[in-house]
């Protein structure tokens, strides 16, 4: 089995290549440095790779909310599919807003205030003149 220098077994998967690609890529073998058809061709890859922009989803992002609260998907909680985090809304007489994360168990956390900074969380609460708590 291939091993890397810390002696940890890696993992491979396999590819096809024409094999008139893989004799242009044999002819740099021993030049500029590389040792081998798979340095060229990692080197390759990694290089076309980091011209394009990497597809990065928000961590944070909301799945739902109306005016009794927001569901929000935490994308670094259970990788990589995320988790689902509900925050309540609870006003008072005193239109005073009780926010609460039942994931974190608190009042203030960063799905609470994620949700406090969506426009449409504050469009809700200017509507009906809340305020939070
Ligand atoms: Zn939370």
């Amino acid at each position: 089995m291939p091993k890397t220098k810390a002696e940890e077994p890696i993992d491979y998967g396999f590819v096809k290549l024409p094999k008139d690609l893989i004799a242009e890529v044999d002819a740099y073998v021993g030049k500029h440095g590389y040792r081998s058809r798979t340095e060229i061709i990692k080197e390759a890859i990694r290089r076309l790779m980091a011209t394009y922009p990497r597809d990065v989803k928000p961590v944070l992002e909301h799945y739902n909310l109306d005016q009794h609260g927001v569901r929000v998907l935490d994308r670094s909680l259970n990788p990589p599919n995320g988790l689902i985090v509900d925050v309540y809304f609870k006003p008072d007489a005193n239109n005073r807003v009780l926010t609460f994360c039942e994931h974190d168990q608190t009042e203030r956390c960063r799905h609470v205030e994620f949700a406090l900074d969506l426009p449409e969380v504050q469009k809700i609460f200017h509507e009906k003149g809340w305020k939070p708590k």
